[in-house]
């Protein structure tokens, strides 16, 4: 079912971690009075997970109670949805899915000041080369509402901010 009765439309903004996602989607927010929902907040605030993954170093997180807590939102529409993963929203939920993509040595950079050491952190940079997330993308969505766009710099912050604003203005509800 792509066809949906929102007004306003739903972004996804992925990227693996360190690609810029909260920064991004916080000035998008800012700039269209879309919703910015940061998954990764939300599920510790209200305890969507399962367990902790020793491996990974992150939370598991229950997709299901996610998507259950994610749904009016959704159907409502308007909202900015910044998550790293995004194989387990439902398809029709989103009229835009943005990639954010990052230099590698730049993210290495980010993510070493986050404090991200050892496995953690090499595994977050192969996930960046091998272009995981927007593989995961379009694997899930419909082609042409899949867009990688770069995130090394303030200039590109920018540029994004202002391509997916004007895109977001422009949009128009399915008649
Ligand atoms: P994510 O949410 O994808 O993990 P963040 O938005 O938290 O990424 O950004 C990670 C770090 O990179 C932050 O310190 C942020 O300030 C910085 N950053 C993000 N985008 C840019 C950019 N375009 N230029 C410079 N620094 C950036
Ligand atoms: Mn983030």
């Amino acid at each position: 079912m792509a066809q949906s009765s929102r007004k306003k439309p739903n972004i996804l903004v992925s990227g693996t971690p360190g690609t810029g996602k909260t920064t991004t989607a916080s000035l998008l927010a800012d700039a269209t009075q879309l919703r910015h929902i940061n998954v990764g907040d939300l599920v510790k605030e209200k305890n969507l997970y399962d367990g902790w993954d020793d491996e990974f170093e992150c939370h598991i997180i229950n997709e299901d109670l996610v998507c259950d807590e994610l749904e009016d939102m959704m159907e409502e529409g308007g909202n900015i949805v910044d998550y790293h993963g995004c194989d387990f929203f439902p398809e029709r939920w989103f009229d835009r899915v943005v990639v954010l993509q990052t230099d590698n040595s730049v993210l290495y950079d980010r993510l070493s000041s986050r404090g991200y050491m050892g496995t953690k952190l090499t595994n977050n940079i192969e996930c960046e080369i091998f272009q995981v997330l927007l593989e995961e993308a379009k694997t899930c969505y419909p082609e042409d509402i899949v867009v990688a766009m770069q995130n090394d710099c303030v200039d590109d912050i920018s540029r994004n901010v202002t391509i997916l604003t004007e895109w977001a203005r422009s949009w128009q509800p399915a008649t």
